[in-house]
């Protein structure tokens, strides 16, 4: 039976970022609870990735179960568009009394990738609506990540973004050299010259600056100063350009903070949530915006903001963010986030006596253990499946960002999983 179910994955189905003609092994899970993913066969593993940053409260948790199904007893969907309810009313109520003060708009969207669309939608249609259509690009730093779809692949790392075969077909934006300065390293003003000059030369194309503050994800989990999100803030409202901060990854305590636009204590013009909203049940994520923005996209023809997607504001997603959002809320959350950090920067701090690891970091409930050389996932993986974790590194990137709820005792076991697991693959 097994068998046959990872036969027919195998010649049919199409994982993230996958080959379907010569894929690598990919593992069933049969269920999950609590940190822990069960595989067919009965195996046990420490999740050590909280299902790509969403499962902040782990698996099966009863009172994200609980508002789902309650929810789904009551009506699991309805169109937006003409009507509402009361679960994406109580929601965007929560998200605007969370987020910084200036964000009062939301708009539901259903994946990040699309969020970031509506950002960037947002910020274009704002221009226009202003009498200025030439500002028509972005401009971003280097190594960032935001996602899979043509607008948000257009201000990926054009090397390290996973896209740079497209290049052709995307629209060009303005990149510039990420910061030096690293989070918890001094600050150096000269980091900020590079957007400086680009600002002072083309800001009258530039529509918004849009990047992740404090930590670069997927694109290379880079760790930077809070104070170049701040001077970015300054020179968005010296050149007047948008500032759209992508919090898909880092938003909802991940990095220590409620957002990592809070280490910086700024705000932007629009802010794109996603991942961990719904704790990691359902597909949902939110852009942000002010009054300002919201005003000025609908003010001009066509007087309306021109997106709605068909499964905006789903009644389900909606309910059980708003019950992960309420364990976000409680006191215990944030202190979990800084007990994980100090647990994972013991735990992986033997990783630095490694010649063949460049670089070991955390930030909040993050570490990441850089090599100098690429790692063999695949080889990796099943040697991390074998001491009992699920890891997945990526480029010379093996890193851990488990849920928020896991114990010092299963913290210990999954950075020890990555001292021997890195230690047995330095060739
Ligand atoms: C994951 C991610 C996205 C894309 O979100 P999807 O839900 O995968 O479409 C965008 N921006 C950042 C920073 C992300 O980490």
């Amino acid at each position: 039976m097994m068998n046959t179910l990872l036969e027919f994955d195998r010649a049919h189905i199409w994982h993230p970022y996958t080959s379907t003609t010569n894929p690598l092994p990919v593992y069933e899970v049969i269920s999950a609870s609590g940190v822990r993913l069960r595989l067919a066969g009965g195996l046990e593993l420490i999740d050590g990735m909280s299902s790509w940053w969403a499962a902040i409260h782990g698996y099966n948790h009863p009172v994200l179960n609980a508002a789902l199904m309650d929810q789904a007893s009551r009506m699991s969907h309805v169109m937006f568009g003409g009507l509402t309810h009361e679960p994406a009313v109580e929601l965007c109520r929560m998200l605007v009394d969370m987020t910084p003060a200036p964000l009062t708009k939301v708009f539901l969207a259903d994946s990040g990738s699309v969020a970031v669309e509506v950002a960037m939608k947002m910020a274009f249609q704002f221009w226009i609506c202003q009498g200025q259509p030439q500002k028509n690009r972005l401009l971003t730093i280097r190594g960032g990540y935001h996602g899979d779809t043509f607008g948000a692949m257009s201000v990926c790392d054009p090397v390290t973004g996973m896209h740079d075969i497209f290049s052709k077909v995307l629209s060009r934006q303005y990149f510039v050299s990420r910061p030096k300065c690293r989070f918890g390293e001094d600050f150096d003003e000269a980091d900020m010259a590079p957007m400086r000059d680009i600002l002072e030369e083309h800001h009258q194309e530039i529509a918004a600056i849009i990047l992740e503050p404090v930590v670069q994800g997927a694109g290379g989990m880079f760790f930077y100063h809070p104070l170049y999100v701040r001077r970015v803030r300054e020179l968005c409202d010296e050149f007047d350009v948008l500032f759209i901060a992508d919090e898909i990854a880092t938003g909802f305590g991940r990095t220590g903070k409620l957002f990592a636009c809070d280490h910086a204590g700024v705000s932007p013009d629009i802010m794109c949530l996603g991942k961990a909203l719904t704790g990691g049940y359902m597909t949902l994520a939110a852009t942000l915006t002010t009054n300002r923005v919201a005003q000025g996209v609908c003010q001009g023809r066509p007087g309306v903001f021109m997106h709605g997607p068909t499964f905006m504001g789903n009644p389900l997603a909606c309910a059980v963010a708003i019950a992960s959002l309420s364990l976000v809320q409680h006191s215990d959350f944030l202190t979990n986030v800084l007990r994980i950090e100090s647990n994972l920067a013991l735990g992986l701090a033997p990783c630095r006596n490694f010649p063949y690891v460049a670089h070991v970091r955390t930030i909040g409930a993050i570490g990441v253990v850089e090599l100098h050389h690429e790692v063999r996932m695949a080889e990796m993986q099943k040697d991390f499946v074998s001491h009992g974790v699920w890891v997945r590194p990526f480029g010379r990137l093996v890193y851990l960002m488990p849920p928020i709820i896991m114990g010092d005792e299963d913290l210990a076991m999954l950075s020890s999983a990555v001292v021997k697991v890195v230690s047995g693959h330095h060739l």
